[in-house]
């Protein structure tokens, strides 16, 4: 793996492409600026090697030049970040680009407008990446969050640097957890899979079966195997069309000798409301007007035991209806017990859409060994897809 220490940046232009899609208040302020400083480690160290740099970086979803998804409106707060006055190219190919470019002295940091006012961005046109290209010396990835795409600025780009591309900090830090958890992975290893829907976690879970010991499945897809095996699982949230699946992925688990928890008991509500009656019911015998939404505390009981004795936690998708109150104890419990195995040397990795979310609402974010930051590129991954963006500089 080809990382930032493999090259000598001094007096050389590099082309970072970072994820700077952060979100923006009606007077265009940043209000999270976590992708930021999640991108300052890269640039740090190759301005502190007497290198300049150039970021490049997609905002939002514009269709052409927008005003409101201008990269200008986060120039201010990346100064700010890094601690060096940001200039600012209007355009990201052309004559703007380029002089911006020309002009830029070691040491010194530019920033170019939204890539994706170009369509060639998104559609990975060569010409167009070729024309970013011209701009730096050296192509830097550091953007985890669009690796599972083959746009010109995350993928295209890399063939015009045969020898002079490698990924940025944060990328190499994102494939090196993964690593943790999927190959050189410390026994046991167990993985947490809760969210809605199999249907949207099916792929990831037959992949893995492969590499834990022990999987937990919670959240909403607990219901479609209850109901597989036989239980009552009353309004909860359930594919019917995905019940033979599970039994299958029963089946596979128990062939290749990795043990599935799933609840034992839910706490149930008579609506999908935080106002609704609750009650703990055994998860097989959920009442006709109720529905689980969260694991009881047997459950969590079970989890605990299996999350204490693994040196090796993935955890992806909530417990429970962790948005609403009443429901996301199974959520915040799931967090703690990670928390504690953490801190007696287990190795954790939180990622892939909605359990970041809930980690970073909870607090529990700085317990976990690592969190990742890109959703769908974290759960292309796990689903053991070779991302192009991470290709490209592999090759
Ligand atoms: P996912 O995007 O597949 O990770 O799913 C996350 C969503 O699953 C969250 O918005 C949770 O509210 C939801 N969820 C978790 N548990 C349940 C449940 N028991 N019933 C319905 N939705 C759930």
């Amino acid at each position: 793996m080809k990382t930032l220490n493999d090259i000598n940046f001094k007096n050389k232009q590099a082309l970072i492409r970072v994820d700077f899609n952060v979100p923006l208040d009606e007077h265009f302020n940043v209000t999270d600026d976590t992708r930021i400083e999640a991108a300052k480690p890269t640039i740090d160290k190759i301005l502190a090697e007497g290198g300049s740099v150039i970021l490049m970086s997609h905002l939002g979803r514009p269709k052409g030049a927008e005003g409101k998804y201008s990269l200008r409106h986060i120039v201010k707060k990346t100064s700010e970040i890094l601690g060096v006055e940001v200039k600012f190219a209007e355009d990201c190919i052309g004559d703007k680009a380029k002089s911006a470019a020309d002009a830029l002295q070691p040491g010194e940091v530019l920033m170019l407008e939204n890539l994706r006012f170009h369509k060639e961005e998104e559609a990975g046109d060569t010409a167009f990446a070729k024309e970013l290209a011209s701009l730096g010396d050296v192509y830097v990835n550091d953007a985890f969050g669009t690796a599972h795409r083959a746009h010109a600025s995350t993928t295209i780009i890399a063939q015009f640097f045969p020898n002079d591309k490698c990924f940025g900090a944060l990328l190499a830090k994102e494939i090196e957890s993964l690593n943790k958890v999927l190959k050189d992975s410390e026994k046991p290893v167990t993985a947490v899979l809760g969210g809605s829907k199999v249907s949207s976690k099916i792929t990831v879970i037959e992949n893995i079966l492969d590499k834990v010991d022990h999987m937990i499945i919670g959240g909403g897809m607990t219901f479609t195997f209850i109901k597989a095996m036989g239980g009552k699982i009353g309004n909860s949230i359930c594919e019917d069309d995905k019940q033979a699946l599970a039994l299958e992925i029963l089946e596979k688990a128990k062939a290749k000798n990795v043990q599935v928890h799933l609840p034992v008991d839910v706490v149930a509500a008579d609506a999908f409301s935080k106002d609704a009656n609750t009650k703990i019911t055994d998860v097989r015998e959920i009442p006709d007007g109720w529905q689980g939404l969260d694991a009881g505390p047997k459950s969590l009981e079970n989890f605990r035991k299996v999350i204490l004795e693994s040196k090796t936690i993935l955890w992806n998708g909530p417990l429970g209806v962790f948005e609403m109150e009443p429901f996301a104890k199974g959520t915040i419990e799931l967090g703690n017990y990670i928390d504690e195995a953490t801190q007696k040397g287990a190795f954790s990795l939180v990622g892939g859409g909605d359990s970041v979310a809930a980690v970073k609402q909870f607090g529990l974010e700085p317990k976990m060994s690592y969190v990742s930051t890109g959703g769908g590129a974290m759960l292309e991954m796990l689903e053991g897809k070779t991302l192009p963006g991470i290709a490209a500089i592999q090759d």
